[in-house]
């Protein structure tokens, strides 16, 4: 029930939208969940891989014209991330994107740059934040070599010309100052849209950069699928904006109970919110290996294991932020 009335919903607000000369374009947001995957035709398919790469993000987007995006990867050079790919067969990458210039994004994508075509295209994509200090950080500009830019915002990025890709968030300049929560705030937030379908990537970006996307690009926030910034944690994912966004499902990777780092996430305060404002949700400590599927149409969620909706969380944090 409450899908058909989100779905109702989204489709009065692309009336609305035509009614008042808005594109299309930001009210793409009307494609149906199915719970079954297998209704929706794998050649015509976007598919988003979340790999459970414990704390971290890593992420690898397959497009409908067969081109693979790297996203993010994880915090292994040679783990889970690396894994994953050759599980898929993934001998070429096509494009790599990296969010933002911490170890659990950046470290296993140099797996993804070794994969990459050795010509100089614009191939490799990240804030643009400088820290040649960060020898982590630094290899992956390196390695890139003349395929490397920096996002910028409001950039469209055309990777595959059946797909919209739309940078909402991006700074080359840590804040609130140049700490572990500026280099998150530096977040590159992608909007991606597939036909009627559209998920909304925020990185590790904490309630100061939400709050620039919240004002920023209203028309644009409204999407299917929701990937929960930072892990989770409690200085993202503000009310707000979540409210916004309005996704179906939303998708958390994070180490869950057992992660040794320790930071806790996914905080209770966000798993709270998601289920307060109806928000079904995977998360990679609970259910492993997260697909996103869509023809454009249709689109379906597909764990590795478990139910949605799991409530156990490793702590609420001390000092949460939201808006
Ligand atoms: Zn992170």
């Amino acid at each position: 029930m409450l899908r058909s009335m989100r779905i109702i919903d989204r489709i009065g607000l692309l009336f609305a939208g035509l009614f008042l000369g808005c594109g299309v374009a930001e009210t793409t947001d009307t494609a149906m969940f199915v719970d079954s995957p297998t209704m929706i035709d794998p050649q015509a398919a976007l598919a988003i891989h979340m790999v459970d790469v414990g704390q971290g993000d890593g992420m690898i987007i397959k497009t409908p014209s067969g081109l693979t995006i790297a996203l993010d990867g994880g915090p292994d050079r040679s783990g889970s991330y690396a894994d994953y790919l050759k599980m898929l067969n993934v001998t070429r990458v096509d494009y790599v994107i990296l969010s933002h210039g911490h170890s659990d994004h950046y470290t296993g994508l140099g797996t993804a740059i070794g994969l990459l075509p050795k010509d100089c295209e614009a191939r490799v994509f990240d804030p643009g934040f400088a820290r040649p200090d960060i020898a982590g950080y630094q290899y992956i500009r390196d390695t890139a070599g003349c395929r490397y830019r920096s996002l910028t915002m409001n950039q469209s990025l055309l990777l595959d010309p059946k797909l919209d890709i739309q940078i909402l968030g991006v700074t080359n300049t840590p804040y609130p100052q140049n700490d572990s929560a500026g280099i998150n705030n530096t977040s590159a937030m992608i909007k991606l849209r597939y036909g009627k379908f559209s998920m909304l990537f925020t990185g590790d970006a904490q309630t100061e950069s939400e709050k620039n996307l919240y004002m920023n690009f209203p028309a644009q926030l409204p999407a299917n699928v929701l990937k929960i910034g930072h892990h989770g944690s409690c200085n993202a994912t503000g009310t707000s904006l979540l409210k916004a966004v309005a996704p179906s499902y939303a998708i958390i990777s994070s180490g869950g109970p057992s992660d040794p780092s320790n930071f806790g996430h996914p905080h209770c305060q966000t798993l709270g919110k998601l289920r307060a404002n109806g928000v079904h949700y995977y998360r990679t400590d609970q259910n492993g290996d997260i697909l996103v599927i869509s023809d454009g149409n249709l689109f379906s969620l597909s764990p590795g294991r478990g139910a949605p909706d799991s409530s156990a969380c490793p702590r609420a944090c001390a000092q949460p932020t939201d808006f």
